[in-house]
């Protein structure tokens, strides 16, 4: 009998533990340990400061999920792992694990950039309770308009979604009729729009280009931000960016608990795995979706590695394929897939328009890399919403 731990239940974590699930017989045993008793569809999260979308429309609830699989949930906070005794440490206890699977995706560097955060300056839609945070001020700002600034910082990975909330609130501020009063200024790391921390994709800045002159956007790409005011960012090259709102995506380390566990993870907290998503040093420890190591390609100004949903899924269920291998005595039967090799599937919301991305291989090079504009609905994104929601609630994980 073996003991199957995973710890993160969103994207990679749920699909993991209901993966390993379904492919192991009862005699073993598979828990999941999550700080949030709930899965969140992040992807949303940028409707929620418009009031297009409510957290709890957007949120599934693990217990009833898992159980039914017969997945055991430890509602909790890992505070530390000793990979060396098989040991999770958690605020109420510890558990022991035969095999286990890292998925606990991201921190938040605000701390890396003076003003950055809403414990500073700015806004963030990384998690549920700064997206509704953002929607107060973004209120605010209804009622009294001004300059925006909107962007990601440098070292971030995340600029897809920073492009989303860029377009939606130009969409929202041109539905609420205070457009001519709200200035929008986009700032971004990339050397050039599009790039995505990927290298772009054919006919992607020449779209992104377009979007900004059509909708009056000013931008700045290779930006570096040196500290932001209450109403200013002040970028490295001397530039300075008023504003009454702005929102800012952060630098990405590993989850906390990692620096706390030794060899378990790198210097930022991330995962080193190796292409079957097993750890390079501890042969039971698997990794998938945000939390895994990936380099980031050399840019200008630093940036991360983007890593969406469809990859964190990937990952997982490879990773979890890989465990029932390790499980069944099948080491030889290990599957391997490059990070950068996993196929892209991506739709950007752009503020009622939408832009599909889809491409062979997530960076190049690429035999098929297509950016399909929609100019005149965001149905896609809302479609997969819906789907996604649809399959995490009947713990369908196996499916696409
Ligand atoms: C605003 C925003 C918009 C995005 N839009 C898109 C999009 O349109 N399309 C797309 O494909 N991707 C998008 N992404 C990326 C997508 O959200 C990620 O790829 C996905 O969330 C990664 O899943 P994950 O399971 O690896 O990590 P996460 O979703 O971050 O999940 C981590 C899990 O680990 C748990 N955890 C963390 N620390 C601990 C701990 N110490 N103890 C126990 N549990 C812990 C958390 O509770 C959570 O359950 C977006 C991301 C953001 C922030």
């Amino acid at each position: 009998m073996a003991k199957i731990a995973v710890i993160g239940g969103n994207f990679a974590g749920i699909t993991g533990a209901l993966e390993a699930r379904r492919k192991l017989g009862p005699e073993h045993d598979v828990v999941l340990i999550s700080r949030s008793a709930n899965f969140v569809y992040i992807p949303s999260l940028i409707w929620v400061p418009f009031g297009w979308r409510e957290v709890k429309d957007i949120t599934v609830p693990l217990k009833p999920v898992l159980e039914k699989a017969s997945v055991e949930f430890v509602h909790d906070e890992v505070t530390r792992v000793d990979p060396d005794s098989n040991t999770i440490y958690t605020r109420e206890g510890e558990i022991t694990y035969d095999y286990l699977l890292v998925a606990s995706g991201v921190s938040l560097r605000f701390d890396l950039i003076e003003g950055l955060g809403p414990d500073g300056n700015t806004y963030s839609i990384c998690t549920p309770g700064h997206a509704e945070e953002a929607r107060r001020g973004w209120e605010k700002l209804v009622q009294d308009p001004g300059p925006v600034v909107v962007g990601a910082s440098q070292g971030a990975s995340c600029i897809g979604a920073g492009y989303e909330f860029l377009f939606n609130l130009e969409y929202a501020a041109r539905k609420g009729g205070i457009r001519d009063k709200v200035d929008i200024t986009w700032i971004t790391p990339e050397p050039f729009l599009g790039h995505f921390g990927i290298g772009g994709m054919a006919g992607g800045e020449a779209m992104l280009k377009t979007f900004m002159k059509r909708f009056n956007i000013n931008y700045v790409a290779n930006s570096e931000i040196e500290t932001i005011t209450g109403d200013t960012v002040m970028l490295k090259d001397g530039r300075r960016l008023p504003f009454k709102y702005s929102m800012i995506v952060p630098p990405f380390n590993g989850a906390g608990f990692v620096k706390s566990s030794g060899d378990l993870g790198d210097e930022k907290g991330f995962i080193p795995v190796d292409v079957s998503f097993r750890h390079k040093k501890y042969g039971n420890i698997f990794a998938a979706g945000l939390a895994v190591a990936v380099a980031g390609l050399p840019t200008p100004v630093p940036m991360g590695m983007p890593k969406t949903g469809f990859p964190s899924e990937k990952s997982a269920k490879i990773a979890a394929s890989n465990i029932v291998s390790l499980v069944s005595g099948k080491a030889g039967e290990l599957k391997v897939k490059p990070w950068g090799k996993i196929p892209g599937l991506c739709v950007l919301d752009a503020g009622h328009k939408e832009v599909v991305i889809l491409s062979n291989h997530l960076l190049k090079p690429r035999q098929l890399a297509l950016m399909i504009p929609i100019p005149v609905a965001d149905l896609g994104k809302q479609m997969l919403e819906k789907y996604f929601l649809w399959k995490t609630r009947r713990g369908l994980a196996y499916l696409v």
